[in-house]
């Protein structure tokens, strides 16, 4: 009725302006949705902020220094390359505002009202805003609060930095050692050791990248320690101790160690205290996250969830997808979207890179029994001439009753690259004789998918 005042302030109302945050609310907006996002930090979230893109763009800088070692062998002569850390630092900071403008002016053209505050639920459909004095009503709230580093709650952890701090460094520390063996412990391990740290990770367990299969990650183990970086294993995190400008890192099973900087990579918590879900009666999982169902609703009817917060799969595009399929579901006006989480591709910006999609050859195995898995272990052309010992490994896992591909790893230049091709394939069905049917593309690494044998 015409002049009728709406029920709410807003039909959507998202706490988070990170990956997941941004897409449903512009893709809210743009079905005709009344929008606002609270942000406390900066729009663009972990991954523009402080994650994939500018530490992709440290691992461009720090792969310099191969790149510089090889060029000899190739004919140049480059006399006392130098490196200047904070002209890589500042640069890579200026991209991250450039970034954080883009993302604004993108809410901003949709019409989406961007609030600067930290915002709390105080009622099902009501939310406070920064001190607590301003409240707004929304019809449907999206939480998409991502995650945060994990801190061992050891002695003087506070001693340590996160990769949150990484990117923000005075110096490059000539000694560091890193807690964590996944993803941003070897990333950054890569990053560091190539700048000229000394390196050292620290894990509790006895393996790197756990999900990744394990011809993988042993092959990233043995090129990594070929390269300088120390490794200790079943090494559980005791504490910091200050000793001067140096800090003493004890752990089990272990000596301990003086380095000048200590880096956590012990995983991503959820960021749901504060938020005032309780009031708001949403249910939480086993490690704080927000339980959702496969359209990312909540157990209260209209509180949504996507990306990190809800601990499904912490990686940028998978919640950009959950993002969209959300306002779409909720405000497109068609049939409710779910995101498919099955054969999602991923890679881990080592050095060399690693990627993998569908099953690694022991979930194959377990899930399968039947499969058949094609090989190779080859060293790239570019490695040959520049006198570098580093093979690549590629691994094609096959159902051995269909002849249907299920699984594809690899480790060596670009593979991440070579990866998002090859992903489309697995994740459409197709067979080791498609593959065999293809002509290669030679001299390539990525030739060596279609000549598996
Ligand atoms: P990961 O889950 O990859 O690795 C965490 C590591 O820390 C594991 O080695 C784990 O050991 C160990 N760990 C976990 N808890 C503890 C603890 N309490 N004490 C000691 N060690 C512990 O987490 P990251 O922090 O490296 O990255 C977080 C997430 O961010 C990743 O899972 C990924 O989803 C995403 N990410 C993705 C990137 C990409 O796509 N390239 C890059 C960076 C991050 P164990 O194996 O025994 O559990």
């Amino acid at each position: 009725m015409a002049g009728k005042q709406p029920e709410y302030d807003y039909d959507l109302f998202v706490i988070g302006a990170g990956s997941g945050g941004v897409r449903a609310s512009r893709v809210a907006a743009a079905h005709g949705a009344r929008v606002a996002v609270a942000e406390e930090y900066r729009v663009g979230g972990t991954c523009v902020i402080r994650g994939c893109v500018p530490k992709k763009m440290l691992v461009y800088g720090a792969h310099f220094a191969e790149d510089l070692e090889d060029a000899k062998n190739f004919g140049w002569t480059i006399e006392k390359p130098s490196f200047d850390w904070q002209v890589l630092r500042d640069n890579v900071l200026k991209d991250v505002d450039r970034l954080n403008g883009a993302y604004t002016d993108t809410l901003e053209n949709h019409g989406v009202e961007i609030i600067h505050e930290r915002a709390v639920l105080t009622g099902p459909h009501e939310i406070a805003l920064g001190d607590g004095k301003r409240t707004v009503t929304a019809r449907h709230i999206l939480i998409a609060s991502g995650a945060r580093p994990h801190v061992p709650d050891c002695h003087g952890h506070e001693l340590g930095i996160t990769s949150n701090e990484a990117f923000h460094l005075d110096a490059i520390p000539p000694r560091i050692l890193i807690a964590g063996g996944g993803y941003i412990a070897n990333e950054f391990a890569g990053i560091f050791n190539e700048f000229g740290s000394k390196v050292t990770i620290i894990n509790r367990g006895d393996q790197l990248l756990r999900g990744y299969d394990r011809s993988l990650s042993d092959r990233l183990l043995q090129i990594s320690i070929a390269k300088g970086i120390d490794f200790r294993f079943n090494a559980e995190f005791r504490g910091i101790e200050q000793k001067g400008d140096c800090l003493t890192v004890s752990m089990t099973g272990h000596e301990d160690i003086e380095v000048d900087c200590v880096l956590f990579a012990t995983g991503r918590v959820p960021n749901t205290e504060g938020l005032g879900l309780d009031t708001a009666g949403v249910e939480l999982g086993e490690k704080g996250e927000i339980v959702v169902d496969r359209f990312s609703k909540t157990n209260v009817d209209h509180i949504y969830a996507v990306g990190d917060v809800t601990n499904r799969v912490q990686l940028t595009p998978v919640a950009i997808r959950e993002g969209q399929a959300f306002a779409d579901t909720v405000f497109g006006g068609g049939n409710p979207v779910a995101v498919d989480h099955t054969v999602i591709p991923s890679a881990v910006f080592s050095h060399p890179p690693l990627a993998a999609v569908g099953m690694t050859e022991g979930e194959a195995r377990n899930k399968l029994g039947n499969v058949k898995v094609y090989q190779s272990d080859f060293r790239p052309m570019k490695n040959v001439l520049a006198g570098r010992n580093e093979r690549s490994l590629y691994k094609m896992i096959v159902d051995a009753d269909t002849d249907r591909i299920v699984g594809i790893g690899m480790i060596g230049p670009d593979s991440p690259e070579i990866m998002q091709a090859a992903a489309v394939a697995v994740k459409a069905g197709l067979t080791k004789a498609d593959f065999d049917a293809t002509v290669a593309i030679h001299p390539t690494m990525a030739e060596e998918m279609v000549l598996l044998k």
